[in-house]
């Protein structure tokens, strides 16, 4: 069995996306720059950000976190939002979900210049994308993209089956994974909750992505000998040996699984990462598309 390690991988591209900012960056130019607009007090979110924030400072990035309370309008996320579209300092910049329930995420999202799209939510980045035409791609599909990719694993013609259909993952990966491009070239099937038996549906895949957000649903006996499985789920579960009273488990039952496929994402270090990676990448195309510098 081969550890996809998001951990690893991310390194060695963060220390590519480096090297490129030294060589294109000095004192006659600004190194590239991500914002974060978090709004409220959620511990995820948080976290998120502040892991978003330090990759930053890893690969030379500058970075700006744009805190507000619970309480901020939406009024004025959208008008931070027209600063930040007008900004010539900013290249790309993101609104970390979820936001508070009076703030419409689609109206937010909609407002958000698609140039500077990071998270590559806009509908005129994944309308592209859905097109097969240039774009920037949301981070956690791109992110499973470059891992497959990386670690040559080969998905032309394999059957994959991809479990959840949300828009941030589930349909981004399973568009992505049928594009005539490497990788990719895959039959992908998108199963969801009112999917008839999951179980043979998952017995027939070469590969499977799960992305449910349900820890440890995936097990041994609902995966074909050799598959190849991403596991995109972070659940927190109880467990009072751990100094912080939960750990972190994937959508995947790991133990049992791994003695089975071929290769797999652990959680946490895998598809995680990768996403932080992807955003990373994002910030970077931005940059080099307005500093006309060839990618
Ligand atoms: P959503 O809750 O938006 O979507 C979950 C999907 O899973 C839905 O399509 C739902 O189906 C489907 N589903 C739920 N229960 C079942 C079931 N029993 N059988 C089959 N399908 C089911 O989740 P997200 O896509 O936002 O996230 C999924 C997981 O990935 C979460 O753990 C999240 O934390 C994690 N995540 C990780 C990221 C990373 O960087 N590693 C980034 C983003 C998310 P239906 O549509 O019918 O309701």
């Amino acid at each position: 069995m081969k550890l996809l390690d998001g951990v690893h991988l991310s390194g060695i591209i963060r220390r590519e996306i480096a090297i490129r900012v030294m060589e294109h960056c000095s004192n006659q130019r600004r190194s590239p720059h991500l914002a974060a607009i978090l709004v409220g007090n959620n511990p995820a979110s948080q976290a998120y950000v502040r892991n978003k924030i330090k990759a930053c400072e890893e690969v030379g990035f500058g970075s700006t976190l744009i805190k507000k309370p619970e309480t901020t309008s939406e009024q004025e996320v959208l008008e931070l939002i027209a600063e930040l579209n007008q900004s010539k300092e900013i290249d790309g910049y993101i609104v970390q979900l979820p936001l508070p329930r009076h703030i419409d995420e689609e109206k937010i999202n909609l407002a958000i210049d698609p140039i500077k799209d990071v998270d590559g939510f806009h509908p005129n980045n994944f309308g592209r994308m859905a097109l097969g035409l240039p774009a920037l791609k949301p981070a956690t599909p791109k992110g499973i993209m470059m891992l497959l990719e990386r670690y040559q694993i080969e998905t032309d013609g394999k059957h994959c089956v991809v479990l959840g259909r949300s828009n941030i993952v589930g349909t981004p990966i399973s568009l992505l994974m049928s594009k005539k491009t490497k990788p990719g070239n895959a039959t992908v099937t998108i199963a969801h909750s009112r999917t008839h038996d999951l179980a043979a549906l998952c017995r027939s895949a070469d590969m499977i992505i799960a992305a449910l957000g349900i820890p440890k649903f995936l097990k041994a006996d609902m995966v074909k000998d050799g598959a190849v499985i991403i596991d995109v789920g972070i659940n927190k579960i109880a467990d009072e040996t751990h100094p912080k009273g939960y750990r972190l488990v994937g959508d995947v039952d790991f133990e049992s699984v791994k003695e089975k496929c071929s290769a797999i994402t652990p959680v946490p270090g895998g598809v995680g990462p990768m996403t932080i990676t992807a955003l990373l990448d994002n910030t970077w195309e931005t940059y080099a598309k307005t500093h006309s510098i060839n990618l």
